[in-house]
């Protein structure tokens, strides 16, 4: 290999906003041919809003939002900084919350004005005894039915509403995963959020496969699980739970928007956080091999 040519790869793709780690990223790059996608964040812009309000009976709406919104206050998720927001806008300022625990992949719990809060995935408030009642339970299906993230709100050991949050596709996803299938490659979206959701942004974006549901720490084994049956896997993410997969990965993809330690688990980092750039990427480390070779 000429080091020139490698150089040269390197620059052109620091000028298409690439970062490449090392020359010796790119032999991974040719015989990639499955690209794991993260969803939120990823396909998606990651910017959640608050979108709608359902209550159990005698629940002040106005109380779920304070609590909720005060528990979500502290945490950095993008579907908490969603909650906390509307619900400021909508109660104004929001109580501290103390004993905040953030429960990774599934929601977060605190005490909130003396009560033991607890919002996340309505399967989390179910594990704690917490479950919808059949209006919420109807509240929730509707909103995923339209790949909408339902987020469950419960207090002092019951679940008392459901909140309804939305993120949208990146208006470059389609055309990405279009153009990383003309380079050969098979798609596949990884996402924490349910079968539901996960499958709407799929179709939306021209993804067949969907490993949904997927634990944090489990994401990992997804991308093993995918070399073990022999594919060669690329995987691009945004988040702190990410970062195992992406180092796992033959290749790792970081978009330059998510968080600093994506971007040092990748082999890649796509500065402008457009998935249109993971195809550039690996059409042109395969342009270099080419000049090499
Ligand atoms: P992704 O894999 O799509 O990036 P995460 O693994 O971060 O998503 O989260 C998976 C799911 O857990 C979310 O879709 C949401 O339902 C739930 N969740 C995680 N953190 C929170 C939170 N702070 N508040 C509410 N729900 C949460
Ligand atoms: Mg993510």
């Amino acid at each position: 290999a000429t080091p020139t040519a490698l150089l040269v790869g390197t620059g052109r793709g620091a000028q298409l906003g690439i970062l490449i780690k090392g020359p010796e990223v790119l032999e991974s790059t040719r015989r990639v041919d499955t690209v794991v996608l993260d969803k939120t964040g990823t396909v998606t812009t990651g910017k959640m809003a608050l979108i709608d309000v359902h209550v159990a009976d005698g629940v002040d709406p106005d109380e779920l939002l304070r609590l909720a919104g005060a528990l979500e206050n502290a945490s950095e998720h993008p579907i908490a900084q969603a909650i906390a927001k509307g619900a400021a806008e909508q109660v104004g300022q929001l109580p501290a919350a103390t004993d905040f625990t953030n429960l990774e992949g599934l929601g977060v719990q605190g005490v909130v004005d003396g009560h033991a809060v607890l919002v996340g995935r309505p399967a989390l408030l179910a594990d704690w005894s917490q479950h919808l009642t059949p209006e919420l339970v109807e509240a929730k299906a509707a909103a995923e039915a339209q790949g909408k993230t339902a987020v469950a709100v419960g207090w002092d050991g019951q679940a008392r509403g459901v909140l309804v949050v939305a993120d949208t596709v990146k208006p470059t996803s389609a055309e990405a995963i279009t153009q990383l299938r003309g380079l050969g490659l098979t798609p596949v979206l990884l996402t924490g959020d349910n079968e539901a959701v996960a499958k709407t942004v799929a179709a939306e974006v021209g993804i067949d496969e969907v490993i949904a549901e997927v634990l944090p720490k489990d994401k990992v084994d997804v991308v093993k699980r995918l070399q073990s049956q022999g594919r060669i896997v690329a995987m691009v993410g945004d988040g702190v739970n990410d970062a195992a997969a992406l180092a796992q990965a033959d290749l790792g993809l970081a978009m330059g928007t998510g968080t600093d330690v994506a971007i040092e688990a990748s082999d890649l980092t796509l500065v402008r956080g457009d998935l249109r750039v993971a195809a550039d990427a690996i059409r042109l480390s395969r342009r270099t091999l080419a000049t090499i070779k």
